[in-house]
């Protein structure tokens, strides 16, 4: 299984390059993208042909998060006669968000196929998504991938027989703004990407987000195998909140930034 960081930003940032959120992963024939950012669409389309994407699941419906779908479906509708298709996976009323935004009550569905995200799981080719309920917006997810019940190969396997209850898989905790919501997700020996936004903390009281001794913490507990830090708010400095993990974890810890690479699997 493979990472690729599209995008890396949060909300607004003055880092050059510091663009939405979104996570590229691909397993075999399979790859989904974990949120679609402002301003990530074009580095999407330089690492993969985006009709390609057999998902794109959303964590919540903050612009940093999903707002390049806009893009996408332009993409879609208009680079491909007919128009081709991308299935969508995300909170409820993120198609109405879309259309309202162009005022086009079928903006969303000339090209994509949305449906609403619940806790649960999901397959999708050769992964399997687990979706937890997170604490930021109303509506907010957190996400396992790991290879699933299909293999690269197209051969149904058992799951015992790919060791999916041990991993490693990715959990990527889109915006969260309490910790322990993502320890259900997190198996030993998983990857862990995780929103950073406060640096080294700590977080402004009411703010529904993390810092680094609070993940950390969570990776310890929970055997995380390394710890990919992302979603880091301007101001803060990257070394200070590397080093804030690193008092709580030991394992590997970087802050991701567009174009990096991980295999994970
Ligand atoms: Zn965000
Ligand atoms: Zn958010």
């Amino acid at each position: 299984m493979h990472l690729d960081i599209i995008g890396a930003g949060p909300a607004y940032s003055d880092r050059e390059g510091a663009t939405g959120a979104a996570y590229l992963v691909r397993f075999g024939e399979t790859a989904v993208c974990l949120d679609l950012g402002h301003g990530a669409f074009a580095r999407l389309a330089r690492t993969i042909e985006p009709s390609r994407l057999a998902a794109v699941l959303v964590s919540h419906l903050h612009p940093d998060h999903f707002i390049d779908l806009v893009a996408l479906r332009h993409y879609l509708r208009w680079e491909f006669k007919p128009s081709r298709r991308v299935r969508v996976i995300g909170p409820r009323s993120l198609d109405a968000r879309l259309d309202a935004l162009h005022a086009d009550p079928g903006f969303s569905a000339h090209a994509l196929d949305v449906e609403a995200l619940a806790a649960g799981t999901i397959a999708i080719g050769t992964l399997r998504v687990e979706t937890a309920r997170i604490r930021h917006t109303a509506d907010s997810y957190g996400f396992r991938v790991a290879p699933g019940a299909k293999g690269a190969e197209g051969a149904d396997v058992r799951d015992h027989d790919r060791g999916i209850a041990a991993g490693p898989g990715l959990v990527y905790s889109g915006d969260c703004g309490r910790a322990e919501d993502l320890d259900p997700l997190i198996r030993p020996g998983d990857t862990l990407l995780s929103e950073v936004s406060f640096g080294p903390g700590p977080v402004v009281p009411g703010a529904e987000h993390l810092d680094g001794p609070t993940v950390g913490r969570l990776a310890a507990r929970t055997g995380a195998a390394r710890v990919l830090l992302t979603h880091l708010q301007m101001g803060y400095d990257a070394h200070a909140t590397i080093d804030s993990v690193r008092t709580h974890f030991d394992g590997p810890v970087q802050l991701v930034t567009p174009g990096d690479a991980f295999a994970i699997a």
